[in-house]
């Protein structure tokens, strides 16, 4: 047998050479080994609730394999999933979707990934307000599209302007990522801001995506909000949903993606030749999510609320830090060179090494610190 090649003899193309692994992802093997080792560490990497998936959702999924729900699916998603995923976005963020206008992905990010791969191409530019989650970049250079950074500030609640936006758009801009409550800030786009920055993608012609993501964990006086709620939304607009944070699933890996039909079919046909359909079951327990009791979400928001006050509290009260309160997600971000130096390699402080020119000056010269609120124990 021929001995296998050696990483570095290995030629690989350039599309996978243009894109670095996600960070998230390198942190949290990190993590395992130190882990492993024995060492005792708080891991922050993983943007992950600590709350088991609800106990229905499970019973959902053992139901689901009892039944012998294990075959291939539709790719784009089981029928009742996706009726109930659109009646859910309707009923809890005021959208208008029909099922053919709704795909189920395996987790937002491989709806965004399939999103990006079907828009942009080789010379567009895609806006993406930083601070920004380390994947939206490498996606898009992945399609062969150029990221382009806009700043968002503290004074603001990290929350991105209209005017910065369209500052930004240019000829070859063909969309803009907006997470709302975003990671790694939590800071929230304000309805009013959200419907300007759609007018302004209008009239320029370009997508808006909107990663929901964290939807559902928003803090006074702040709510839950889609700018699908907008009827001029339909044309233009992605909407990205995902399981993970909301009901605690991020191991079920089961997103979605809702946009015009035509936009939805050429990411199932993309999908129907990468991934099929998400897993049977893990779309069986989506369906219980959708469908069964919401319980579990304000009880996790209370106590990530509880846990974003001691978190930025603590943060502040170190000499020299700065730390804006979120208004949603489950991140502190807070700024001061010193955390870097004393904290463990697992924890999520990185230079901001990746901010271009364009990017903020903040982060150019900062250090930061995403830390999960679940730090507090
Ligand atoms: N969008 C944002 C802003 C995120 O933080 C994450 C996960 N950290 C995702 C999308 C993707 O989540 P998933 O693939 O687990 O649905």
């Amino acid at each position: 047998m021929l001995a296998p090649p050696r990483g570095e003899s290995v030629q690989l193309t350039e599309r996978i050479n243009r894109i670095q692994i996600s960070p998230t992802s390198a942190v949290i093997a990190e993590a395992e080994k130190l882990k492993a080792k024995g060492v005792d560490i708080a891991d922050f990497g993983p943007g992950e609730p600590d709350f088991p998936t609800p106990d229905h959702i499970k019973k959902a999924a053992i139901r689901a394999i009892e039944q012998n729900h294990t075959k291939y699916t539709a790719t784009g998603g089981i029928m009742p999933l996706r009726e109930a995923i659109c009646a859910w976005h309707k009923r809890e963020l005021k959208s208008n979707y029909e099922p053919k206008e709704c795909v189920v992905n395996v987790g937002g990010k491989h709806s965004i990934f399939n999103v990006v791969s079907v828009l942009v191409q080789q010379g567009d530019e895609v806006i993406i307000p930083a601070p920004y989650w380390v994947s939206y970049p490498d996606i898009v250079k992945y399609a062969g599209g150029t990221p382009v950074h806009v700043e968002t500030r503290p004074e603001d609640g990290f929350s991105v302007r209209a005017s910065v936006i369209e500052k930004a758009i240019g000829p070859k801009t063909r969309m803009v990522i907006l997470s709302s409550p975003n990671n790694p800030t939590g800071g929230v786009v304000p309805p009013g801001e959200y419907e300007r920055i759609l007018a302004i993608c209008k009239k320029h012609k370009v997508w808006l995506m909107s990663d929901e993501c964290y939807s559902h964990f928003t803090y006074d006086p702040h709510k839950p909000y889609s700018i699908a709620s907008v009827a001029e939304s339909n044309e233009n607009v992605v909407i990205i949903g995902s399981m993970s944070k909301t009901f605690a699933m991020t191991g079920w890996r089961i997103g979605y993606t809702l946009a015009p039909e035509a936009l939805v079919q050429a990411t199932v046909k993309l999908q129907s030749q990468s991934t099929s359909n998400p897993t049977s079951i893990a779309q069986y327990a989506a369906l219980e999510a959708m469908r069964g009791s919401m319980d579990s979400v304000p009880a996790m928001l209370a106590e990530y609320a509880r846990r974003r006050r001691r978190i930025v509290d603590g943060l502040r009260a170190i000499p020299g830090v700065t730390c804006e309160e979120p208004g949603g997600a489950f991140y502190a971000f807070s700024s001061d060179p010193r955390i870097l130096a004393t904290a463990a390699p697992a924890a999520r402080c990185r230079r901001s090494s990746g901010a271009p020119a364009a990017g903020p000056r903040a982060l150019r010269s900062w250090y930061w610190c995403r830390l999960p609120a679940s730090s507090s124990r």
